[in-house]
């Protein structure tokens, strides 16, 4: 169930649903999601979608990860990204190899220690991990060139916005738990922020405060 067949059978998916970013469908082939998941449901880790990982959270579905993860890479290279929403982990470990230097911020701790645990297990080492409330960003190493959330606020948080370097982007869901819109948030100047909606997506939402 977890052979190369099945892996592969997920990214040749993830093409006909439009990915194709070679990258990031790499990434994804020689990244093992069964190991974000409780053994119990790891038979159902190539699939595309979304799976609980406990305190009411899930591991996001495969084309989300890949679609975000390409489009906030679309333009350039990126040095420094934040992420909003560490979960399992898995989202985490699609970046990583794709940018400089990732931060991840989860608000529920023992989620984050699991997740920091299987990063290190497949040897990925430039990930920062803070327990926190990411809604209000991680000032200290901002900006950003890039900032991902996976979970959704009812709009975009200002904190967020003004963490992003000049030209940096921000994708993120935003809506209450029945309507939720993927936005593209681009920082053009100081002041001025161009704002796409790309899609229609379903993710948990931002909650404010911690859980230790
Ligand atoms: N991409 C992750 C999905 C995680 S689900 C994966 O592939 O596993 C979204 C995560 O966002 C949850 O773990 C939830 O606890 C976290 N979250 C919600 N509100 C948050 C906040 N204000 N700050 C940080 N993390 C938050």
């Amino acid at each position: 169930m977890t052979s190369q067949r099945t892996r592969d059978r997920l990214i040749n998916r993830l093409r006909d649903q439009g990915i194709q970013d070679e990258s990031v469908l790499d990434v994804m082939r020689n990244t093992p999601r069964h190991i974000f998941i409780d053994e119990a449901l790891s038979h159902r880790a190539y699939e595309d979608t979304a799976l609980p990982i406990g305190y009411n959270q899930t591991i996001s579905q495969p084309f989300i990860v890949a679609k975000m993860t390409e489009v906030l890479l679309s333009e350039r290279p990126l040095q420094k990204v934040l992420e909003v929403g560490t979960g399992s982990g898995y989202q985490t470990s699609i970046l990583a190899p794709l940018v400089g230097q990732l931060y991840s911020v989860e608000r529920i701790k023992p989620l984050q220690d699991r997740a920091r645990e299987r990063l290190k297990l497949i040897g990925l080492n430039n990930v920062q991990f803070k327990h926190t409330d990411g809604g209000m960003g991680w000032s200290s190493k901002a900006p950003y060139d890039g900032i991902l959330a996976a979970c959704a606020p009812e709009s975009v948080p200002e904190e967020l916005k003004q963490q992003l370097a000049i030209g940096g982007r921000l994708i993120i869901p935003v809506g209450g738990s029945d309507s939720q819109k993927l936005n593209l948030v681009v920082r053009l100047s100081e002041d001025e922020f161009s704002t796409e909606i790309l899609d229609c997506v379903k993710f948990v939402p931002l909650l404010s405060g911690t859980v230790r």
